[in-house]
């Protein structure tokens, strides 16, 4: 077998999995990242004796055996929480819906509620060709107008009907409590209602890890060490500046301090930024929303029992809370809140409105002293997918796809997938599709 020299640029998760199953083949690997970490969206950083994770917080088992293989056969199981249940609660209306991690719409005026069951019960189930239209056809009118429309505004900063359907799958919001028990679980049997009820007894699903110590970052860090023995070159503060391409084939990159050589790229980050660099076409770069993370550690344990908690206030700026208790088994009384708010909004300085919220909410007990608290921005955070930008994607994907010979576009950039099984099946099928992996 011939060894080819493979670049792979970005070093998320995408990067990382690409370049092991790369050297797998035999091929000569160089990792990059401008940043001065691996691991992207799933690093964890370490202040006050505690980790606070970055964006994602759990690692579920794919339906790929290789795949499973990579992420978990060095995780030491007694640094592992390992669970096949995730408690999430939702919080709507001054009220935390304890059953799952979905808005339960009981909380509705009893007009309202018997309004929504009705549509609910009687919605086309048409498919979306935008977001409103994905929660209308999908719920009815007064619950997309009751419940989502502002949540879709306080998330995404724009109207629904200017986003992609697609959005309807975020902060689990393509199901609703709508009914009791006994009545959901007779109705959930129905195809049709099962794809939109929320279950009120949770499902056992995939497996799923968390590290005890070290956060999301420490099997980040077992993953780099794999890559490592594979003989993977890992460039990390490394910006390239320049790309050349000869009819279609990406030859070399050029950073600041070397001309690397290419047979094959795979490239994580947005298209629109290779065909910038490459002088080729022009498609509009992603937008996100303007993002923050607050990390608080409290003297006692918080108090709700759940990993994640879902924020659907529109009042309120706190989106997802992640309570570390819950998710390492320890007694880390951490949380961590995702702030998404529009660009004019200045985030440092809402740390202590954050923390309020999480009283107001119930999180927290007013008498449960904040022992430590920071912010953190995320620079390219949560992506605003409007219909309009996916349309361009879509055009600049297939243009890109077909123009460039040899390069492999994958990872939540590639505009294909955007939560982490998705992207990282989707990347594992790509590079396997190259060759067989060993
Ligand atoms: C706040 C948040 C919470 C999330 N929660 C979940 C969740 O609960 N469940 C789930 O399934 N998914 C979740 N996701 C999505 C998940 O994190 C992503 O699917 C996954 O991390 C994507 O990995 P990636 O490698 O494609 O991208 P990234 O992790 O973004 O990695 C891209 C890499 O490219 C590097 N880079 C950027 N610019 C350059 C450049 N010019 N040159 C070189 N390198 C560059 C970056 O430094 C980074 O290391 C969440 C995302 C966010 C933002």
């Amino acid at each position: 077998m011939s060894s080819k020299k493979v670049v792979v640029v970005g070093s998320g998760i995408t990067g990382i999995t690409a370049a092991y199953f790369e050297a797998r083949k035999g091929n000569s690997v160089t990792l990059i990242d401008s940043d001065k970490r691996a691991g992207g969206l799933l690093k964890s950083d370490f202040s006050n004796g505690q980790y606070f994770d970055y964006g994602t917080h759990i690692f579920s088992e794919t339906i790929i055996p290789k795949l499973n293989d990579f992420l978990f056969s060095d995780l030491d199981c007694n640094n592992c929480v390992i669970t096949d249940k995730i408690e999430t609660y939702c919080y709507f209306n001054g009220e935390i819906n304890f059953k799952n991690a979905c808005v339960d719409i009981n909380s509705l005026t009893e007009q309202l509620y018997l309004k929504a069951c009705h549509e609910l019960m009687t919605a086309s189930d048409k498919a979306a060709n935008n977001l409103e239209s994905f929660f209308i056809n999908r719920f009815g009118k007064t619950i997309y107008e009751e419940v989502f429309k502002n949540v879709i505004k306080k998330y995404f900063g724009l109207d629904a009907h200017l986003l992609s359907e697609k959005m309807g799958y975020f902060f689990d919001m393509s199901r609703v409590i709508a009914f009791d028990g006994p009545a959901t679980k007779e109705l959930t049997k129905i195809d049709k209602f099962n794809r939109k009820l929320g279950h009120h007894v949770r499902e056992s699903g995939v497996a799923k890890y968390y590290p005890k110590v070290g956060g999301i970052g420490a099997i980040v860090d077992l993953l780099l060490k794999k890559v490592d023995r594979e003989g993977v070159n890992v460039k990390l503060s490394t910006n390239i500046q320049k790309v050349k391409e000869e009819k279609g084939k990406i030859i070399s990159l050029l950073t600041e301090d070397e001309k690397i050589k290419v047979d094959r790229l795979v490239w994580t980050l947005p298209s629109s930024f290779l065909t910038y660099l490459s002088g080729n076409k022009k498609g509009f770069p992603p937008k996100f929303r303007n993002t923050g993370l607050y990390d608080f550690t409290y003297e006692h344990p918080l108090n709700l029992k759940s990993v994640f908690l879902n924020v659907y206030d529109s009042n309120l700026y706190t989106g997802r809370v992640t309570l570390y208790q819950n998710l390492s088994k320890t007694n880390n009384y951490s949380c961590t809140v995702e702030v998404l708010t529009d660009h004019n909004v200045n985030l440092s300085r809402l740390i202590d409105t954050i923390q309020k919220e999480l009283i107001e909410i119930g999180v927290v007990d007013q008498n449960n002293q904040c022992v430590f608290k920071q912010f953190r921005p995320i620079k390219s955070g949560f992506p605003v997918l409007t219909t309009e930008f996916l349309e361009s994607q879509s055009e600049l994907s297939k243009y890109c796809e077909n123009y460039f010979k040899n390069v492999l576009f994958v990872g939540r950039n590639s505009g294909q997938a955007f939560f982490m099984n998705d992207v990282l099946t989707d990347t594992f099928e790509k590079v396997k599709g190259e060759s067989n992996v060993k």
